[in-house]
C-alpha cells in the first residue's frame, strides 16, 4: 500500500470509530503552529475533562455562598461526597460497590493495605513483587518489611523476565508460589507494568497464590481505566490505583481503592483508623470506640478532599458513558495499528517491549530504540514535533494512544515524525 492510501485508510477508521466523539469532551494542549499536540501520555497525566470547570466552580460557589452548610445543603453534599463516585468506579474495576472507596492517593492507600494484609510472621514474612517495580511501591515495601523488624534481603522476593526477555512470564511467578508458597505473605504486583507495560494474568496468579494461602495485591495504577478488571470475581485481597493517568483526573487526583467483600466484615484484620471509617450514622456522636463501616469505606481516615473528587465524578461520568467494553475494543485496534505501523515502517530501529498478545497488554506500547545512544535525541526531535510521549532511561519512549481521545491519524502520523526522527 502506498503512503496516500494507507492515509485515506486511516482517515476512514476514524471516521466509522463509534467512539470518535468522546474526543471533543476533553482539552487537548495547542502546539504553537495551532494545530494540537499528539498526545500519548495519557499514561502519566490524561487529559482534562471540558466538564471538570463547570463541577468545579459548582463546588467553590457552594464553598462561597454556603460554607459550612454545604456539607449537607449542597447540591452534591459534601458530606457523603466520596459516595457519589462509588458505583461509577466499582465498574471501572468490576467490584461491588461495598468494594471500593476513594481516598488519599495510591502510596498512601498501598500502605494503608499493606497495614492489613501483609501480617509477617517467622515462617510466612515474604513479598513477592515484579523486578523494576515502580519505585514507590518498592520504597513502600521495602518500608513494611523493616517497620515488622524483618531484613527486605530476605523477606522481599522479586520475579525476574529471563535473560534475554522483557516480560516476565506466569510460569515463573507460579515456580515461585511452588517453590516458596509457605513463606509467601503477600505478592503485590502491577495490573500493567509502567514501563514494559505487560498486563499480568492477575486471575490466574491470584489462584495460584491463594492454594497457598498467600494474600494478593495490585497496583493498578496502569491498568485502571486501561484494561477490563473482574477484581471481585478474581477474588483477589485488595487493589489500588491513582485517578491521574488513564482516568484523566487531574494532577494529584484522589485515588482508589478496592478490598474484597469477603474482608468487608472482618474486625479482627489489624487496620489504621480514622473518624471517616466510622460507622456513619454515629460518627458525629463522637464517641471514642471505633466501629469500623462494612467494607472498603471503613479504610477512611479523613474526610475527603472536595476539590480533588470532583474532577474524579466528571471523567467518571465519560467512562460510564463510553463503557469499558467499547473503550477496551477501539484500544486493542488503536494499539495493533501502532504496532503495525512501527513492525512495517521501523522493524530495523525500534524493538517493541510490550508482549505482542493484546490480552497481555494495555494501549501503552514501550519503544526501545536499537541505537541505544541515539535515543535521547531521538526524543528531543519528537518534543520538537509536537508529540507528547514520555522517556524513560536508559532508551525507551512509551507511547500511549487512549481510546477516549486519540485517533488513528495521530498514530500514523506520530510514526511519520518518529521515522523522520529516526532517519535524520
Ligand atoms: C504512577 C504510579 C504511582 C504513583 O504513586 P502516587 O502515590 O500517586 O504518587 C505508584 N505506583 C505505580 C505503579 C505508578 O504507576
Amino acid at each position: 500500500m502506498n503512503f496516500k492510501s494507507v492515509l485515506d485508510t486511516t482517515k476512514q477508521m476514524d471516521e466509522t470509530d463509534p467512539l470518535r466523539e468522546f474526543r471533543d469532551r476533553f482539552y487537548i494542549p495547542k502546539a504553537k503552529s495551532g494545530r494540537h499536540k499528539i498526545y500519548f501520555c495519557g499514561n502519566s497525566l490524561g487529559l482534562q475533562p471540558k466538564e471538570v470547570e463547570k463541577l468545579l466552580e459548582e463546588e467553590l460557589e457552594d464553598w462561597k455562598s454556603q460554607a459550612v452548610d454545604a456539607h449537607l445543603q449542597a447540591k452534591r453534599p459534601w458530606l457523603s461526597y466520596h459516595e457519589q463516585v462509588t458505583t461509577k468506579l466499582a465498574k471501572v474495576v468490576g467490584a461491588k460497590p461495598i468494594e471500593v472507596v476513594a481516598m488519599n492517593s495510591l502510596t498512601v492507600n498501598l500502605h494503608l493495605m499493606m497495614v492489613s494484609f501483609y501480617a509477617p510472621a517467622e515462617g510466612r514474612h515474604k513479598i513477592l513483587m515484579e523486578d523494576k517495580a515502580f519505585p514507590s511501591d518498592r520504597y513502600a515495601v521495602e518500608s513494611q518489611i523493616r517497620f515488622h523488624d524483618f531484613d527486605p534481603h530476605s523477606s522481599l522476593i522479586e520475579v525476574k523476565a529471563r535473560p534475554n526477555e522483557n516480560c516476565i512470564r506466569t510460569e515463573d511467578i507460579q515456580k515461585i508460589i511452588e517453590e516458596q508458597g509457605d513463606d509467601l505473605a503477600l505478592i503485590l504486583l502491577s495490573g500493567v507494568q509502567y514501563y514494559t507495560g505487560q498486563a499480568f494474568e492477575m486471575e490466574a496468579i491470584t489462584r495460584l497464590a491463594q492454594q497457598k494461602g498467600i494474600r494478593v495485591g495490585f497496583d493498578l495504577a496502569h491498568a485502571v481505566g486501561n484494561i477490563p478488571l473482574e477484581l471481585h470475581q478474581w477474588d483477589v485481597d485488595f487493589a489500588v490505583w491513582c485517578s491521574y493517568k488513564y482516568l484523566n483526573s487531574g494532577p494529584g487526583a484522589i485515588a482508589g481503592c478496592f478490598v474484597h467483600e469477603r474482608h468487608a466484615r472482618n474486625t479482627a484484620l489489624k487496620r489504621f483508623a480514622g473518624w471517616w471509617g466510622h460507622n456513619k450514622q454515629k460518627r458525629f456522636l463522637m464517641e471514642p470506640i471505633f466501629d469500623p463501616l462494612p467494607g472498603a469505606e471503613s479504610w477512611q481516615l479523613s474526610n475527603p478532599p472536595i476539590l480533588s473528587t470532583t474532577p474524579l465524578l466528571a471523567s467518571l461520568g465519560i467512562f460510564e458513558e463510553a463503557g469499558m467494553k467499547r473503550l477496551r475494543e477501539k484500544s486493542i485496534q488503536l494499539t495493533a495499528y501502532l504496532e503495525f505501523l512501527i513492525h512495517s515502517k521501523l522493524e530495523n530501529e525500534i524493538d517493541i517491549l510490550t508482549p505482542q498478545d493484546p490480552k497481555q497488554r494495555g494501549c501503552q506500547l514501550s519503544l526501545q530504540l536499537k541505537q541505544k545512544e541515539r535515543g535521547s535525541e531521538v526524543y528531543q526531535q519528537l518534543l520538537l514535533k509536537e508529540v507528547v510521549c514520555d522517556w524513560r532511561e536508559p532508551n525507551v519512549i512509551r507511547i500511549a494512544p487512549t481510546p477516549l481521545y486519540n485517533k488513528y491519524l495521530e498514530v500514523f502520523e506520530f510514526v511519520q515524525i518518529l521515522k523522520e526522527a529516526l532517519h535524520r
